[in-house]
């Protein structure tokens, strides 16, 4: 069984090979830090030789998101209001968006995660999912005025 195939089955998902192709893809671009909208990974099949549905590509991630596999994010019009997908590969991180290029940085910090849970405490809670963007832009005296 391949790698796709039992992270689908262990996350209660019947492997299809849309679904397993699909899951590949976010793995590809795992190494680089890359998050996939839709229409990236419709291009990159396409580059492939093969055919998916846009509608077809949005149904598998859902499904993916659903079982917990892949994480959505919506980087607001700086990513022009398109979902990004990624793998939910065990690290946990936040991101950074740059409000001048679109550009996407991601960061890991304790700190952050402890206050975050600590304040869930506070109030009686505990953490299950958390999302954090912070939006920023290239600090100093490059920049335009
Ligand atoms: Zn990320």
């Amino acid at each position: 069984m391949n790698r796709e195939r039992r992270a689908l089955t262990r996350a209660g998902l019947k492997a299809t090979a849309a679904r397993e192709r699909i899951f590949q893809l976010l793995e590809s671009a795992l190494p680089e830090r890359h998050h996939l909208s839709a229409d990236d990974i419709y291009a990159r099949l396409r580059q492939s030789g093969e055919r998916m549905g846009i509608s077809s590509i949005y149904r598998v991630l859902t499904d993916l998101e659903d079982a917990g596999l892949v994480h959505r994010h919506h980087f607001d019009r700086h990513t022009m209001g398109r979902s990004l997908f990624e793998l939910a590969d065990g690290a946990e991180h936040d991101h950074m968006v740059c409000v001048e290029t679109g550009r996407i940085l991601e960061f890991q910090d304790p700190l952050i995660e402890a206050r975050q849970r600590a304040i869930a405490e506070r109030h009686g809670f505990e953490v299950v999912g958390r999302k954090l963007v912070i939006r920023v832009r290239r600090a100093g005296a490059d920049r335009a005025p």
